[in-house]
């Protein structure tokens, strides 16, 4: 698929701008503080109405005003898609082709997009929560009901969890507890089994594409962590009953501390270099690279689940690959992704090898 034009009102830095960019790679050229993650960041936020730096929505509208609004136009196999998103205090719409949508989560998945830049070396570094809100952006682009699914298992866990720190083990009520135990359970497998399928599909391309970037030097593994122990070959019915008596394990325990503790919102997910643990063991180059290989491997399972591949917003991250990675990237890439990339400097980019290129000089949110 294909941006063909962006608008953007009270985004950020932008007060109105609109920019055609019908070409294979697009690079935002400009100093710093300039907008040019602001413009990446939006396409983002157009494909998966969230963000990828913060999860206030409030900080995305222009300081002088109320409401912000993207709009872009997606060329896709089967025609092309106007896409509308809007950011107020009230709330975010969406609407396709004009039509306003009444779940968010219809709306994510028109326009696919995988970013990446340097705060992404968090995925293999950093707390599991950063994990998780990786494969729970990831998989909500391609698997509709992942995103629904997230939202009801939240929803019962703010409930069970506000009734664990009133209750202790010598007063709960048990009935009330079976209730929202089958209810967390009922979604939470749903969760995990999404979970386990994305990372088995995902680390068989990022093996591949990792095992490239280092001529065969390195074999990746990524390995999921769930909060309680579930096969991945057995099916929703049994790890359900997995989850239930977990459960019913731990209960005085949660009791006590007034908390769920089992669960997809505490799984977690590492990753092996060589069978080392690349958080633990890696260099500063191997994790970075760990990070590369995820995000491209996403490139391509985006591509095997929807027919159509993904755009890539590369944010600042040309020049930290050294001329090797960063021509083996764009090369491999170029003929079927369109991407858009933000950079201080074109001297890092080598805009020889690139075929279909425009060049947008980026000022003070213009
Ligand atoms: P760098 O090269 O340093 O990464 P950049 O061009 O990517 O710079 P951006 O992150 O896009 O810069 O930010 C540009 C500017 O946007 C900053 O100066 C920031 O103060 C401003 N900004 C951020 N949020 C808002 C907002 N809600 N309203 C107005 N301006 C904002
Ligand atoms: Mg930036």
């Amino acid at each position: 698929m294909r941006l063909t034009s962006i608008q953007l009102q009270h985004y950020r830095n932008y007060e109105q701008i609109e920019l055609a960019t019908d070409s294979q790679v697009n690079l935002f050229v400009g100093r710093n503080a300039q907008g040019k993650t602001n413009l990446l960041e939006a396409i983002f936020v157009l494909a998966l109405t969230k963000s990828h730096r913060t999860s206030k929505d409030k900080e995305l509208v222009g300081w002088q005003s109320s409401e912000a609004r993207i709009r872009g136009v997606v060329e896709k196999r089967y025609g092309p898609l106007t896409l509308d998103l809007s950011l107020s205090p009230q709330g975010k719409k969406a609407k396709i082709n004009g039509l306003e949508q009444r779940k968010l989560s219809e709306f994510v998945g028109s326009l696919n997009v995988v970013m990446f830049a340097p705060e992404d070396l968090e995925i293999v570094k950093g707390t599991p929560g950063i994990r998780r809100r990786f494969l729970d952006m990831e998989i909500g682009q391609v698997q509709p009901g992942y995103l629904h699914a997230l939202g009801q298992y939240s929803k019962v866990l703010v409930q069970r969890n506000n009734y664990l720190k009133t209750a202790s083990p010598g007063n709960a009520n048990q009935a009330m507890m079976d209730v929202w135990n089958m209810q967390l359970a009922e979604y939470g497998v749903k969760i995990v089994k999404k979970r386990q399928n994305f990372i088995e599909k995902l680390q068989k391309w990022a093996q591949q594409i990792h095992a490239g970037i280092t001529a065969g030097a390195e074999e990746l593994t990524i390995v999921y962590r769930p909060s309680f122990e579930s096969d991945p070959t057995e099916d929703e019915s049994i790890l359900f009953e997995q989850f239930m008596i977990k459960l019913t394990q731990v209960k005085d325990q949660e009791l006590r501390r007034g908390m769920t503790l089992v669960g997809p919102h505490r799984d977690d997910m590492a990753f092996f270099i060589n069978g080392k643990e690349a958080s633990v063991y890696g260099s500063q180059g191997q994790q970075r690279t760990t990070a590369l290989s995820l995000k491209l491997a996403e490139i391509e399972l985006i591509h095997e689940e929807i027919g159509e591949y993904p755009l890539l917003l590369l944010d600042d991250v040309l020049s930290e690959l050294d001329q090797h990675r960063q021509t083996q990237l764009i090369e491999t890439f170029q003929s079927k992704v369109q991407t858009f990339i933000t950079t201080t400097g074109l001297e890092s980019v080598n805009i020889s090898k690139l075929h279909d290129s425009r060049v947008y000089q980026v000022k003070d949110g213009h």
